[in-house]
């Protein structure tokens, strides 16, 4: 049986968690990195991960594609609960155009580059690994990393050319990137 870790999960919006924790356990998974996304699933996350200490760690973070008006107030949550965490995530740059939709506008982009910044120096003040997803924006979301001064991270949803790996490495040994889907290589 293999020993597996988890770094990358929506726990909070599973239907039967339950369920999920009993075949993850099944399948030789140990522990799990639980990420959040907004006001409400970074507050379910910590929830769950109280229940199931030692097998369930949380990560708080707001995501690019989840920023609303409140977002100071997350980006506070955040700060406050994240020394009960072991990371901050997920948090990142979404500039991908979807089919049939228009183009992030450059106001977007730079709303998105504004709470990703914060919420990287919320890791590096506080010593934590940041999840970044970084979906169509994969050297802006590296090189801001890199610039705050993240030494570890984890790279998720990385849409860059494969040579670009070369790169990221270079910012931590601790660094490793997940494939294009929420199935992650660690
Ligand atoms: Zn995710």
């Amino acid at each position: 049986m293999y020993s597996l870790i988890d770094t990358h999960a929506h726990l909070s919006d599973l239907e039967d968690l339950k369920a999920a924790l009993r075949h993850a356990l099944d399948a030789g998974v140990y522990a799990i990195v639980a990420v959040s996304a907004n006001m409400d699933t970074n507050a379910r996350t910590l929830r769950i991960a109280e229940r199931h200490r030692r097998f369930i760690y949380p990560a708080l973070g707001l995501h690019p594609t989840e920023i609303g008006a409140e977002y100071q107030d997350v980006l506070t949550f955040i700060e406050e609960r994240i020394e009960r965490c072991i990371a901050v995530g997920e948090v990142g740059l979404d500039f991908w155009r979807r089919r049939g939709e228009p183009a992030k506008s450059e106001e977007e982009k730079q709303r998105q580059i504004y709470v990703y910044t914060k919420q990287l120096e919320i890791a590096r003040r506080h010593g934590k690994p940041a999840l970044i997803h970084g979906r169509g924006a994969w050297e802006t979301a590296y090189s801001l990393a890199e610039s705050i001064g993240i030494s570890k991270a984890i790279f998720h949803w990385y849409t860059g050319p494969c040579d670009g790996k070369q790169d990221l490495f270079s910012l931590s040994e601790d660094l490793s990137i997940g494939e294009v889907t929420d199935i992650f290589i660690a």
